[in-house]
């Protein structure tokens, strides 16, 4: 395929600025927990104009009993919703600063709207009263949705994630839910990570020709990945046969990536008894219980996390991070509770609930005597490490197509998920994870006339007979 032209280019241009225009933000945070139903009604609409067929898969509120929804079935019961939709939340969202910008509209350069005068917190992300001015109304409604492309079994999956990290828009140059081109750069929240891999797909899908295609192309847009993953658990519960292979835009500078690490996230917490200073027999002191638990999770992590070793990513070794403790209450008192919670990466081949059992085991051993009781829990559901195989067909075309090794990042992906359901995953898309998640994120024109001919050559090799 050539490069884009220009009018393919606005086109692409158009379409990212409607899902930057259509927010979506995702956290743990309640007041973030917004509809993504927006995003989802704009892919969804790209993808009919295309001859797509449309399936709406709910995770989490909202949108009646069932998960699936047959295209046809859909419409009805979605049009519904959206309108409702769009009195709740998405359009409220940032009111004061988008009302009277066109869906869809690209700014120019130097047309930045003045910005809230938002706090901004401690550690320069989204303070307090940014979040406000970013939540909106928070909504419940989380859905995934596949557009299909095409008939026949195996084929390819295009697949990112529809929600965004909150943001200040205070700390922006322009307005991040407006698309902003300047210097051959999109700038928008949401443009890298990873908003623009979705009409690069469709540009691809556009290029090769829908009615070419003899196995199936399945646009994916899954919701929740920038908080709970819970699109892509979703996706996997569901499990739908999607064929053999998947692509996941993130952000990668169009490297391939076929391993990351796996994320756990724990709280244990030691209970005791409280009592009088005066008198340690008169309660049982967590803090001192802690005391050996965390020697005994250092100890675990010097013995068992240094015989491990992957030398593809730039920390070779699993990780165990103290990340917060919080016990006690006053010198004077006994501390009756202390809690810790940690992060543990871990390599391809560690199985996050084996490690969590061992730790279990262990704290539990740590307490014996003590008079404390110990409880390991996670604080989110664990990502499991992501490892494809070095020599399936798609990791060989990506590499042949980047000129490069296919190698691992340092940042978790819903690509597990997918090689859970059978599938060839690899990681690739335009923009880079160094612009994710900041201020004035966005992606480079380059980025994406590059991104979009390789991608229409796996659709090519995948789905062509
Ligand atoms: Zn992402």
């Amino acid at each position: 395929m050539q490069r884009m032209t220009d009018a393919q280019y606005a086109t692409y241009r158009s379409e990212l600025a409607t899902l930057v225009r259509a927010g979506s933000v995702s956290s743990t945070h309640p007041d973030f927990d917004q509809s993504n139903h927006g995003v989802l009604e704009a892919i969804e609409a790209m993808a009919r104009a295309r001859g797509g067929r449309v399936q709406w898969f709910e995770v989490s509120g909202g949108r009646g009993a069932q998960t699936t929804q047959t295209h046809q079935g859909a419409q009805s019961a979605h049009s519904a919703h959206s309108a409702q939709s769009r009195q709740g939340n998405q359009r409220t969202q940032n009111k004061s600063k988008c009302e009277g910008a066109a869906v869809g509209s690209v700014q120019s350069a130097g047309a930045a709207a003045a910005a809230p005068d938002d706090a901004v917190g401690p550690d320069g992300a989204a303070g307090p009263n940014a979040l406000t001015a970013m939540a909106g109304q928070a909504s419940r409604a989380k859905s995934n949705l596949v557009a299909s492309f095409g008939r026949g079994p195996g084929g390819l999956v295009l697949s990112g994630h529809s929600d965004t990290v909150p943001c200040n828009p205070d700390r922006w140059d322009t307005d991040p839910l407006v698309l902003t081109e300047r210097d051959a750069r999109l700038y928008g929240l949401g443009s890298a990570d990873m908003k623009a891999f979705f009409p690069a797909a469709l540009a691809a899908i556009d290029a090769v020709g829908p009615s070419r295609l003899t196995r199936t192309v399945h646009l994916i847009a899954t919701a929740d990945e920038e908080s709970t993953m819970a699109g892509a658990r979703a996706l996997l519960d569901a499990g739908l046969d999607l064929g053999t292979a998947a692509v996941i835009g993130e952000p990668t500078e169009l490297r391939p990536i076929r391993l990351h690490k796996g994320v756990m996230m724990l709280e244990i917490a030691v209970l005791g008894r409280a009592g009088h200073a005066s008198n340690p027999a008169l309660g049982h002191n967590a803090l001192e219980a802690m005391h050996q638990v965390i020697a005994a999770l250092l100890d675990y992590r010097a013995r068992e996390f240094s015989q491990l070793e992957n030398l593809a990513f730039p920390v070779p070794r699993p990780t165990l991070n103290l990340g917060a403790i919080r016990g006690g209450d006053s010198p004077n008192r006994i501390c009756g509770r202390c809690t810790l919670s940690v992060d543990v990466r871990l390599l391809p081949g560690q199985d996050p609930h084996a490690v969590q059992t061992a730790l279990a085991s262990l704290v539990q051993a740590a307490v014996v005597g003590t008079g404390c009781s110990v409880t390991v829990a996670p604080l989110v559901e664990p990502v499991p490490p992501m490892h494809t195989a070095a020599d399936g067909p798609l990791v060989g075309l990506c590499e042949h197509l980047a000129g490069r090794e296919a190698g691992a990042v340092n940042f978790a992906t819903e690509g597990p998920f997918f090689n859970l359901l059978g599938l060839e995953t690899v990681i690739l898309g335009a923009g880079s994870i160094d612009q994710a998640h900041q201020p004035n994120e966005f992606v480079a024109r380059s980025q994406i006339e590059a991104l979009v001919p390789r991608l229409a050559r796996m659709i090519a090799h995948f789905c062509i007979a």
